[in-house]
């Protein structure tokens, strides 16, 4: 057997302990500590005094001149201080909490100090004492991710045997083409100068094909994982072309081109017996509902249900009575299936939809609970999909058998990152809005102008405007000092007496949240104080004016996200953030704000200013994380080694020529991108 698949039991100076310690760093074999990479270095180059900038981090070269003398502080505060002879410049060292290292240097000792210097002082502030074989040695020093129970050194030696012991046996899983194409190091020198490098050029060069690999492979894997859903076999559509077309007829506009051109993608897949998995992507407002609806009586044609699910009550409620009355036309049944129902109410549906009475069933999470069945399920859409876990979407698909799948999402995502989250998914895109829609003007304030927003709104109400105003929280909160919604509407309900004010939040009943619903739909409310409850999906085109109070607390997309709320009809529209941001990020994200209305800038902009880590919040689960690439920061190699892999598998699908990369991809244990 190869030592590079063994336990890392298996090396000198590892016991249950450290076997045990190892693993919780993901260290279980042998190549795991090959592949174990440093989060940064340390250069140790020598300098000389008059080349070091100020507080800069150096190595000095020098004697010992005197022995060095330890001070006590106190509380185990120790100050090991000694003078170092440099080109004839004493120059004063001093470490802290070292005491040990009094015993280490005599007067007269060639020595190499690591620390950082103090220009004004001409001192050094001690971090390390290099070992002596480091005088002609290498001059750069991983720094590791580790814990408490693995220190830096155990892990340096543990890693040096391993090498040692099995350098030899790595393979190169990239395709010799690209090594070539890309400049890119042989497996075994990555490994190598990522852990050891020489110098700094080194360890950069050995980052740079480390991080190639990594998007590579990762790449790779996605592919294969498409190739594998193609293969499946799934429901073919063959829905009425003639009743898709009187659908469309029946509307009272037609299909932007973006549209159109989506709707024949999706129409495309649904025919093809191979299941469909196609994200949907376009801005807020681009009108993705009704290209849904349309792929939904494609799907009814053909003899299928379909369903429709949504993350919020308010959604489902908006969407089955927009779609029921468009469908009822054409003798499509449409339902509603959501938490609310009564038990009775329920099993009446549910027997129903098995039955096959119902062709389009539209709802919450409620849609995938263990008792629904579906008669002849072929087509699954779920919107804003980003706010359901990936285990929610799996337990919907799971209700056919290998039904086509239409995720759609408000979120747009750059480019980049929809390779890393969507990688396995065709991607169609609306990329215009409908005609006729009004600028949205975004003014950022802050709440000492409160005064401002009032008088506006005075002269937008006896226009008849709608009014959305949105706060952070629901409740007057003791510990945080921040807009609730139910202070807000008690205080517009006394300045605004001639206006009908409502109030909505997620603790009220459904049916209280639907009343408050129509009621403004119908615009028998002008004001409509509300939670982020209608931050998603909700359409009201005569509503056209957006406040969010404390905007501060909401992420760009967020922001964005209730923006859209407004500009859907006729009217001039206006977002109005109230906010006193008190950080950098915070006050960038309202400028912006006001700067686009395009939702892929701002996505991108949110990116930059949050990092890729926390781009859909704490929803989303199931993502890829890289170890040593940054979706973000390296973009466009990431874009590149997507490609490349893509291309592989154009022309070698099954890897017939690649062995080594088929098995590193196939083989969970055999790499390290997961
Ligand atoms: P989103 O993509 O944000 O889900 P919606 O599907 O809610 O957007 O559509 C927003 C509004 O635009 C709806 O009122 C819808 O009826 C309308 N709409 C959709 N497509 C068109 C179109 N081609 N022309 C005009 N209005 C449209
Ligand atoms: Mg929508």
């Amino acid at each position: 057997m190869q030592a590079i698949g063994q336990s890392v039991i298996h090396l000198n100076g590892v016991g249950p302990k450290l076997q045990s310690a190892l693993a919780e760093l993901g260290i279980i074999t042998v190549r795991d500590l090959l592949y174990y990479f440093p989060r940064r270095y340390e250069d140790l180059v020598i300098k000389s005094t008059k080349e070091a900038n100020d507080q800069e981090k150096i190595v000095l070269q020098g004697v010992i001149a005197s022995p060095a003398i330890l001070k006590r502080l106190g509380n185990k505060r120790t100050l090991t201080i000694m003078r170092l002879l440099v080109d004839n410049q004493s120059i004063p060292v001093t470490f802290f909490n070292q005491p040990w290292l009094k015993q280490k240097v005599t007067a007269g000792q060639e020595i190499l100090i690591y620390g950082q210097w103090n220009l004004a002082k001409q001192s050094l502030t001690g971090i390390k004492i290099l070992a002596n074989d480091n005088l002609t040695g290498a001059s750069v020093d991983a720094i590791y991710p580790t814990n408490k129970k693995v220190p830096q050194k155990t892990l340096i030696k543990l890693i040096k045997q391993a090498i040692d012991l099995s350098l030899t046996e790595v393979v190169d899983p990239l395709p010799v083409v690209l090594q070539q194409k890309y400049q890119l190091l042989k497996e075994q020198n990555i490994i190598k100068w990522m852990h050891f490098p020489e110098n700094l050029e080194q360890a950069r060069l050995a980052r740079r094909s480390a991080k190639f690999r990594e998007f590579f492979l990762y790449s790779a894997r996605l592919c294969q994982l498409k190739n594998a859903k193609t293969s499946d076999l799934g429901v073919s559509e063959q829905y009425n072309e003639e009743y898709v077309q009187q659908l469309m007829s029946s509307l009272d506009f037609s299909l932007t081109a973006a549209q159109q051109r989506a709707l024949t993608e999706i129409l495309r897949d649904m025919a093809q017996s191979k299941p469909m998995n196609r994200l949907l992507q376009g801005d807020v407002g681009s009108g993705k509902t009704i290209v849904a609806a349309i792929a939904m009586f494609a799907a009814v044609t053909a003899g299928f249900q379909a369903v429709l699910m949504v993350p919020t009550e308010i959604l489902a409620q908006q969407h089955f009575k927009k779609l029921a009355p468009l469908l009822a036309k054409f003798q499509v049944t449409t339902t509603l299936l959501t938490s609310s129902l009564t038990a009775k109410q329920r099993k009446q549906r549910l027997a129903a939809i098995q039955a096959g009475r119902y062709n389009c069933i539209i709802g919450t999470q409620a849609l995938f609970q263990k008792d629904v069945q579906y008669a002849q399920l072929g087509l699954v859409v779920i919107d804003e999909q980003h706010r359901f876990g990936v285990q929610q979407r799996k337990a919907l698909r799971q209700k056919g058998i290998n039904p086509d799948l239409l995720l759609m999402t408000a979120t747009p995502i750059p480019r980049t990152l929809a390779i890393t989250y969507y990688g396995e998914m065709d991607l169609s895109l609306i990329d215009e809005l409908p005609q006729g829609r009004q600028q949205i003007t975004t003014f950022w304030l802050r709440f000492n102008k409160l005064g401002q927003v009032k008088h506006f709104l005075r002269e937008q109400l006896v226009q008849k405007a709608q009014v959305f105003v949105v706060a952070p929280l629901i409740a007057d909160s003791s510990k945080i000092d921040l807009a609730n919604a139910q202070d807000i509407y008690q205080k517009l309900v006394d300045l605004f007496p001639n206006q009908k004010v409502g109030l909505l939040h997620g603790q009220m009943t459904t049916i209280e949240k639907e009343q408050i619903m129509t009621a403004f739909q119908k615009q028998e409310i002008a004001i409509l104080v509300a939670t982020t409850v209608i931050e998603v999906g909700i359409d009201v085109p005569n509503a056209s004016i957006m406040v969010v109070l404390n905007a501060e607390r909401f992420g760009l997309s967020q922001l964005h996200q209730l923006r859209g709320r407004v500009g859907r009809g006729q009217r001039a529209s206006y977002c109005i953030l109230v906010s006193d941001p008190t950080n950098k990020i915070a006050l960038q994200r309202m400028k912006i704000m006001t700067q686009t209305t395009d939702g892929f800038r701002l996505a991108q902009k949110d990116l930059e200013l949050r990092g890729s880590g926390d781009f859909f919040g704490d929803n989303q689960s199931g993502l890829p994380a890289f170890k040593i690439g940054d979706p973000v920061a390296d973009a466009k190699m990431l874009d590149i080694a997507y490609q490349e892999a893509r291309h592989l598998f154009q022309s070698d699908q099954k890897l017939m020529d690649y062995p080594i990369l088929k098995s590193y991809i196939s083989n969970t244990q055999t790499n390290n991108i997961d």
